[in-house]
């Protein structure tokens, strides 16, 4: 009797009405194993129909470790005296792009810190630099909150994209992760913002972040629901040396692999990642998260040299299938589980029409 009631919240799901918080609470504690086999691949089912056997893939340039920001959680808060420091010039992260262009890549991601140096002003002069050696590349930034101001001239000058987790829609558990300078509220008036400028917008949150209970998660897919973004990036918290959560235990790889089946039905045209956190708690986690639903994989882009140096949390991946120099063995990787690499852009399609043709 309790199987076919989960069973049948999962179908409710499926397709498309609104869920009760009772019914997450069910989906997200209650379910078998047999139940949540029933979700993955019922998950798996809808990214193929929207996405073919196509996973994108997205060259990650990691342009700074400074950020002047203390994020609990991070080991790259400017408290971390541990934190080995560099950042990009211009000319470097252009030939990362270069190098991405040769292997293939159509998507560059601008990832960093909040860092002083890469201002507004700054960034407003690398984006066209890239758009203009790249006319074609859709350009992603993920360089935390800015003004409005900023958000707009960066689109302006040819970002396409941006992606600023919300963290936690919860603004107790928000103020748990966070020092007082920050709050939960300008980070959702940023990702407002960024929606009202017309950026493909990508949110999301850490899956078992220190004091996060059962009812944040479900006020985080609600909050999701409220904003509707393009990109929805979930991974596992993992401990990173140097902060106050050193010694919490990591996020768990089952709860973000459901979350991201989940987040796949409600939202089954989204941009959903399988991270790099999934990938550095278990050598499997890449595939298991596109087996589960999602549909992009972020390759390492920036320079060797720098890449251990980018260490928001601890053994992260860099090497393998990680690394978009390597990206024969990502596609191998993906070939055994029936998938392969979608070179297109992948741009956000309602339609979800764009299907892998290869
Ligand atoms: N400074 C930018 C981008 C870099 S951090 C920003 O904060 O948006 C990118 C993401 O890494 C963050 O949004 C956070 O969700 C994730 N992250 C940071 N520390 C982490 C940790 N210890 N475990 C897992 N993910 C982490
Ligand atoms: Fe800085 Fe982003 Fe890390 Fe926070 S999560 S400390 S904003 S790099």
């Amino acid at each position: 009797m309790k199987t076919r009631g989960n069973i049948e919240l999962v179908k409710k799901l499926y397709g498309g009405d609104n869920m009760l918080r009772a019914e997450w609470h069910m989906l997200l504690t209650a379910l078998t194993a047999k139940e949540k086999e029933y979700l993955r691949a019922l998950a798996a089912t809808v990214a193929e129909e929207k996405f073919g056997k196509g996973v994108y893939i997205r060259g990650l340039i990691e342009i700074s470790s400074y950020c002047r920001n203390n994020c609990f959680y991070c080991g790259l808060r400017a408290a971390n005296r541990e934190a080995q420091r560099y950042r990009l010039t211009k000319e470097d992260i252009l030939e990362c792009c270069e190098q991405g262009s040769q292997l293939g890549f159509n998507t560059f991601v601008l990832q960093g810190g909040e860092d002083a140096t890469q201002n507004d002003e700054w960034l407003t002069d690398v984006v066209p630099a890239i758009h203009a050696a790249h006319p074609d590349k859709a350009i992603t930034l993920s360089v935390g909150e800015r003004s409005a101001e900023a958000y707009r001239a960066f689109r302006k000058a040819g970002a396409d994209r941006y992606l600023l987790r919300h963290e936690t829609r919860n603004d107790e558990h928000y103020s748990l992760l966070h020092p007082q300078t920050m709050s939960a509220s300008k980070r959702r008036e940023c990702l407002k913002t960024l929606k009202e400028i017309g950026f493909q917008t990508g949110s999301g949150m850490m899956i078992g972040s220190p004091g996060q209970t059962v009812e944040h998660l479900i006020d985080d897919i609600q909050f999701l629901e409220q904003l509707q973004p393009e990109m929805i990036g979930i991974g596992p918290f993992i401990p990173a040396a140097g902060t106050p959560f050193t010694g919490e235990p990591a996020g768990s790889i089952e709860t973000t692999l459901l979350l991201i089946s989940l987040l796949r039905l409600r939202f089954p045209d989204a941009l959903i990642p399988a991270t790099t956190a999934l990938a550095t708690l278990h050598h499997k986690g890449r595939t298991q998260a596109i087996l589960a639903g999602a549909n992009v994989v972020m390759p390492n882009l920036s320079p060797r040299s720098v890449r251990s140096k980018y260490s928001i949390y601890d053994n992260k991946a860099t090497s393998g299938c990680e690394a978009a120099e390597e990206i024969e063995k990502l596609e191998k990787e993906l070939n055994a589980i029936g998938y392969r690499i979608n070179f297109a852009r992948g741009d956000y399609n309602k339609k979800g029409t764009e299907k892998c043709i290869m």
